[in-house]
């Protein structure tokens, strides 16, 4: 048995245009663009980058931009809702901010005893959560300050993932046994796994949040098409390569397939497909969005792997335009 999973590390999710889905989370969540880049197996489509202001494991949505992909449609074995973190005094504040900006939303209904929750969708139908609850506390407050939100009412990073199964037991094994879970609470068919607060979290080496998933059980559901306005995946954090190892070897004995470990740059990757179908990732908290750009200009340019750089030109031709979110002339200035 490992402890190596401090939670989530990012959600990936397909979108069919990236310039609204860029004004969406920019403009409308006011979360951090952090990084435009290319997809690794595919270099004439983007990869698009959120988060906080620097773009930390547990705040991390990225965007696959596959506009041929099919509709996603909603079922079992996927990642059905991903879920932001906000302030408990905030639930008005984003009911009048998405009235005032016409985005439909259900809401506020409880879950469990202490949380407040708002559902809404992104401009590709992605399901979305806020999530208003006392742990945004002890959240370690990194929200992009030039964004468009309040700091006071801003999202902290993500709160958690619901995973939608046709019957939980044996993901819920591997969210146990593998990721070392632990089930907490139970609301009808919804069951709740997180990841204990650890000494390292109290040393502020990870602030511990994101670390709560939730199986909501559908028997007799079909199975979901993952396509435009689906999550794709979902990766977990790990501190270390040499954890990440650990994690690899014990999810192989378990008789599940993992990839090999993959470079992606800004983290390193392992992924399996639990028991249920849904892809899983471990990604390690290392190196970050900082390895290939300055903190103040992340997301403001195209970003490519070194071993891209050289078709820079042929890719521009291929991939959309895409206005980016301006770089901050205040930090431009003090930094020259
Ligand atoms: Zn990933």
């Amino acid at each position: 048995m490992n402890r190596a999973i401090y939670g989530i590390h990012h959600v990936t999710a397909i979108t069919s245009n990236p310039q609204r889905n860029i004004d969406f989370y920019v403009n409308i969540l006011g979360l951090r663009f952090v990084k435009l880049t290319v997809n690794q197996d595919d270099p004439s489509s983007y990869h698009l980058y959120y988060g906080d202001e620097l773009g930390r494991p547990g705040t991390i949505l990225t965007f696959f931009h596959w506009p041929d992909a099919p509709k996603g449609h909603r079922g079992a074995s996927e990642v059905m809702a991903a879920s932001f973190l906000i302030p408990e005094t905030s639930i008005s504040y984003w009911m009048d901010r998405f009235e005032s900006k016409q985005i439909k939303f259900r809401g506020p209904y409880k879950r469990f005893d202490d949380e407040e929750v708002i559902v809404f969708h992104d401009p590709d139908g992605l399901e979305l959560e806020l999530v208003a609850h006392k742990s945004s506390e002890t959240r370690s407050i990194n929200v992009w300050k030039e964004g468009p939100v309040p700091i006071e009412q801003a999202i902290r990073g993500f709160y958690s993932v619901t995973l939608s199964e046709e019957g939980y037991e044996r993901t819920a094994s591997v969210l146990a046994d593998e990721l070392g879970f632990i089930p907490t609470l139970q609301d009808g068919s919804r069951f709740r796994y997180e990841i204990p607060t650890r000494e390292s979290h109290r040393r502020g080496e990870d602030d511990g949040g994101a670390n709560i998933v939730d199986v909501l059980c559908l028997p007799y559901t079909q199975q979901a098409v993952i396509g435009i306005g689906s999550v794709h995946h979902v990766a977990y954090r790990t501190p270390s390569d040499e954890q990440q190892k650990v994690l690899r070897h014990n999810i192989i004995k378990a008789g599940l397939n993992a990839t090999p470990v993959i470079d992606r740059f800004y983290f390193h990757s392992v992924y399996f497909r639990e028991p249920g179908g849904i892809l899983f990732e471990i990604a390690t908290n290392p190196p970050g969005f900082t390895v290939d750009e300055r903190a103040e200009d992340l997301g403001t340019h195209l970003v490519l792997p070194p071993w891209l750089e050289s078709m820079r030109k042929e890719l521009l031709e291929v991939l959309p335009p895409v206005q980016l979110p301006k770089k901050n002339e205040m930090q431009h200035t003090t930094e020259e």
